[in-house]
């Protein structure tokens, strides 16, 4: 049976996130009705919530999807660093590595099945998917096994390649819809699909800046300050 757990992992952490915020803002709009028993939206609230802490706490579905996800670049840099210790035996190792970086940098990764009136939202994948294997490897060369102490970048990781997914996810469907139903009534599937990959593009570019240049290192400072003080206490008072 293949390994569908990273899927499930990103499935898990961000349904139940994207749940969260509909039932959420659906109390928002019934507001004062909202937090009544007799209407049902105190309820849905509830019930949404504790989808992100049972069956794993969605910080860790994401450490999950980010240390599974850098497990096989991670072996293959490492393999390439014993290579260059080696270089003539090991010559093949570093062609294939220079073969596969150069391959990767002209072609990236491409989504071949899908409909050409998505074009732009297979484009805006593989691009993404580039950026990802960049910042990752990046980390990896910076981090090397202490990728395992820093939260932060575990984090925008894994919230990277659940964006990507959700973008492979609905031009998959909305390709499935057009290929089922003809282009005129798949429009709503397309208009939904070109939404959320709009959406998730912005936020994986958000991402990758913010994997270079962030305050990660104030907020640890702040934190730490914190917790040795047993809580912040405003020097006024
Ligand atoms: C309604 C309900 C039903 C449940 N049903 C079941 C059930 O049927 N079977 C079952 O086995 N369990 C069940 N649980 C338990 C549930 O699986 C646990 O509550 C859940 O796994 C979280 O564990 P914890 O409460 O011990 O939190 P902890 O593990 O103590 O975590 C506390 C917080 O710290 C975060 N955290 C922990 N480690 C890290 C880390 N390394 N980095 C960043 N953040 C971290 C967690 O994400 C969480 O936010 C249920 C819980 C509820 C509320």
């Amino acid at each position: 049976m293949k390994d569908f757990s990273l899927e499930s992992s990103i499935c898990k952490a961000y349904n139940t996130e994207t749940l969260w915020n509909i039932v959420n803002h659906a109390l928002q709009i019934a507001s004062g009705d909202g937090s009544l028993k007799e209407h049902p939206y105190e309820r849905l609230v509830r019930d949404a919530r504790v989808n992100m802490i049972f069956e794993g706490t969605n910080e860790i579905q994401r450490m999950f999807i980010a240390l599974s996800g850098m497990e096989g670049p991670g072996q293959k840099l490492a393999q390439l660093a014993r290579a260059f210790k080696d270089p003539i035996g090991e010559m093949g190792v570093i062609y294939d590595y220079v073969a596969a970086k150069v391959s990767h940098t002209v072609n990236a990764d491409r989504l071949t099945l899908s409909d050409p009136l998505l074009r732009d939202e297979a484009a805006g994948f593989e691009q993404g998917v580039k950026a990802l294997a960049a910042t990752v490897e990046a980390a990896l060369r910076k981090y090397g096994r202490h990728i395992m102490d820093e939260p932060f970048l575990q984090k925008r990781v894994a919230e990277i390649a659940m964006n990507l997914y959700v973008q492979v996810a609905c031009v998959a469907r909305a390709t499935a819809q057009i290929h089922a139903l003809g282009t005129e009534k798949a429009q709503m599937e397309m208009r939904l699909c070109k939404a959320a990959c709009r959406n998730a593009r912005a936020t994986v570019n958000q991402l990758v800046e913010i994997c270079d240049a962030n305050d990660d290192d104030e907020i640890r400072k702040i934190a730490n300050f914190t917790y040795k003080s047993g809580g912040y206490f405003c020097p006024l008072h």
